[in-house]
């Protein structure tokens, strides 16, 4: 599997499936989440309500994923997971490291080869980023997947550095 960072806005990808940073409504929020339903359109929004009138009636639960259409966006499929709120007292890494696994376990279902991901809870749920990164990328490089390409989309050039930095420094 090859691993590529990108600088640049998730919503952009051609890819089979992007990831969401969602929160466990699955009715949308602001980050990624926003931008995905944004520039998706209401398809992807009814999608999760259905899953909400069904199967998570009480919301997808921390660390899980589940996949809906990707309406207008050009990937066929987004990947809703939901990141753990970083925690100074508790330690939450394998509810972060669940979203990545988790989200590729989902992908293979889907018969996805390409996935992009963001860096999930380091924006509004205040993941720090070098943690985040670790996580990331060292949780994608070690499960087995049938994903041959794994792209992080990183907003902003801080972002971008850090994953670089980590990803250099992988065995
Ligand atoms: P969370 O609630 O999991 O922290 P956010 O969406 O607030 O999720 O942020 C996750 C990361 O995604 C942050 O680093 C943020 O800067 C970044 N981000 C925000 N919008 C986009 C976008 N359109 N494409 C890629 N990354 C984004």
């Amino acid at each position: 599997m090859g691993i590529r960072l990108v600088l640049g806005d998730i919503t952009e990808q051609r890819v089979d499936a992007v990831v969401n940073a969602a929160n466990s409504s699955l009715l949308g929020g602001g980050g990624v989440d926003g931008a995905i339903h944004r520039r998706g359109g209401p398809e992807i929004l009814a999608e999760c309500r259905a899953l909400r009138a069904g199967r998570y009636g009480n919301g997808l639960p921390t660390g899980r994923a589940v996949a809906t259409t990707a309406g207008r966006l050009p990937a066929r499929w987004v990947i809703h997971t939901v990141g753990p709120v970083h925690s100074a007292g508790h330690d939450r890494s394998a509810l972060l490291a669940s979203c990545y696994a988790e989200s590729l376990r989902v992908a293979d279902e889907l018969g996805a080869r390409s996935v992009a991901f963001p860096a999930i809870s380091t924006g509004i749920y205040g993941w720090p980023m070098d943690d985040g990164a670790r996580i990331a990328l060292t949780t994608v490089r070690n499960t087995p997947t049938d994903v041959r390409d794994v792209r992080f989309v990183l907003f902003d050039t801080r972002a971008y550095a850090v994953f670089a930095e980590v990803l250099d420094g992988l065995p």
